[in-house]
């Protein structure tokens, strides 16, 4: 059965360490039309359904769902039941597109998923381990559920794919990097290029002419020097346990402190990548939580270990804007994003303090009282600090229908070509949906 072109669907999948988010949107014009997630708590096969959408009321409910392909299954009913999609057709979709968080050196751009992609996503898992799997497993269940719809990969390490070879190579011996692959990647890719093309839009700028520093600061956190379009530093690297202080993860540490503890206090491998990735950050410092939120509401209690961990927290990311703005030789833009960097007028305020040396004076007022997107800089600031909503389901909805825009004589000319007609009517990006 053929589905009128205006019907036609771009579907995008994010499937993450113990959630599975989703969004669907009209294939031409990439409107959000509705959006949810599959959230598990613990090891539980019960899970919390969420889907949000047009002309929808709020839907949650627990759900049965023993894996992240059940998942894509619990998302596809919520879809049909709401009349988001059809209970039918797989013509429906124009494409699918799926955030993979590491696509090592072979991926520096989105792909259409095949054999050979599976394969290496497969294989690179080992370098995301939480990751790069459950992204495998909802690509498989999109193919059961949507049987030969097109999917397209989209990278979290592909734009920071041409950084310069000295943010690249690590000072460690050489063999290390030319035998063995040791490099920094550098990850959220997708929101960094998301929030650089966004803040030279609410500045009126073109991009080329702009030198921005991108701070994603969520449950990991990550900031970027986007120079003239270009990403040129960024603080994750050879995994996401690099850089900036997290949730649960140290962020940069004397590499010294691991080979102390194994050799003083007897840890095992496992253990200390439990304790880097699970014990430390936020939730280490404080014993509160990982939750910014949580540690928030203790500091304000008085509680002294939460305050410690606020102001590390604050510390970390001023030191690594002022690091990105010194390599790019001065600052237009600062960007704040993610669940933090976007919610915490609190952690703004303290990131910035002492920056006017690079041009960046903050509004105390906006910062309070302004949602995103907008900027938060004094009127009379040389360089702009902006609060930005990250969008990147709608950055994968966009590569996504890029890719088959430009591939359509691919995927079988004529045959598809009511899904060339949308995807090709304007893959520019499109404003603020
Ligand atoms: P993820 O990396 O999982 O996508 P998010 O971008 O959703 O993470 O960010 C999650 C973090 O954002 C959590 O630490 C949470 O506490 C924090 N956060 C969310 N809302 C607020 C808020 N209103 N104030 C402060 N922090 C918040």
């Amino acid at each position: 059965m053929e589905v009128g072109w205006c019907l036609l669907r771009s579907l995008v999948v994010n499937a993450g360490s113990s959630s599975l988010k989703f969004a669907l949107f009209a294939a031409d014009s990439c409107e959000l039309l509705a959006r949810g997630n599959v959230e598990w708590m613990g090891d539980s096969d019960q899970a919390q359904l969420r889907l949000s959408g047009q002309s929808l009321a709020d839907v949650k409910r627990s759900v049965l769902a023993r894996s992240h392909a059940e998942g894509v299954t619990v998302a596809r009913q919520a879809l049909v039941e709401h009349s988001f999609l059809q209970a039918g057709p797989a013509s429906q979709i124009a494409v699918v597109g799926h955030r993979v968080v590491h696509g090592g050196t072979l991926f520096q751009s989105s792909v259409r998923v095949d054999e050979r992609v599976r394969t290496a996503i497969a294989e690179l898992a080992t370098l995301a381990p939480l990751h790069n799997p459950p992204a495998l497993a909802a690509i498989e269940a999109i193919e059961s559920a949507f049987p030969g719809v097109t999917q397209v990969a989209v990278f979290d390490t592909a734009y920071f794919s041409n950084l310069p070879p000295s943010a690249v190579v690590y000072p460690l011996p050489y063999e290390w990097f030319s035998e063995w692959g040791i490099r920094r990647f550098g990850f959220h890719g997708i929101s960094h290029a998301y929030c650089a093309q966004r803040a030279a839009e609410l500045l009126h700028r073109d991009l080329s002419e702009l030198r921005l520093v991108i701070c994603h600061l969520g449950n990991g956190c990550s900031v970027s020097a986007i120079c003239h379009g270009q990403p040129i530093a960024t603080t994750m690297g050879f995994t996401p346990l690099d850089g900036l202080m997290m949730g649960s993860r140290p962020g940069s540490i004397d590499p010294g402190i691991l080979l102390d503890v194994q050799r003083q206090h007897g840890l095992s491998i496992e253990q200390l990548d439990h304790a880097l990735n699970h014990e430390s950050g936020l939730l280490g410092v404080s014993g509160v939580s990982s939750d910014f939120r949580a540690v928030e509401a203790a500091a304000r209690q008085g509680n002294e270990r939460a305050q410690l961990a606020l102001s590390i927290y604050a510390d970390r990311v001023r030191s690594a804007i002022g690091a990105a703005a010194v390599t790019l030789g001065g600052v237009d833009a600062i960007v704040f994003t993610a669940g933090v960097g976007q919610n915490s007028a609190s952690l703004r305020t303290a990131a910035v303090k002492g920056l006017d040396c690079l041009g960046l004076q903050l509004d105390g007022v906006r910062n309070e009282t302004s949602d995103p997107d907008c900027d938060l800089a004094l009127t009379e600031s040389p360089g702009r600090i902006l609060l930005i909503e990250t969008r990147e389901e709608l950055m994968i909805a966009r590569e996504a229908r890029q890719w088959v825009a430009q591939h359509w004589a691919f995927l079988g000319g004529n045959k598809c070509s009511h899904i060339h007609q949308v995807l090709s009517l304007d893959s520019s990006p499109r404003s603020h949906t």
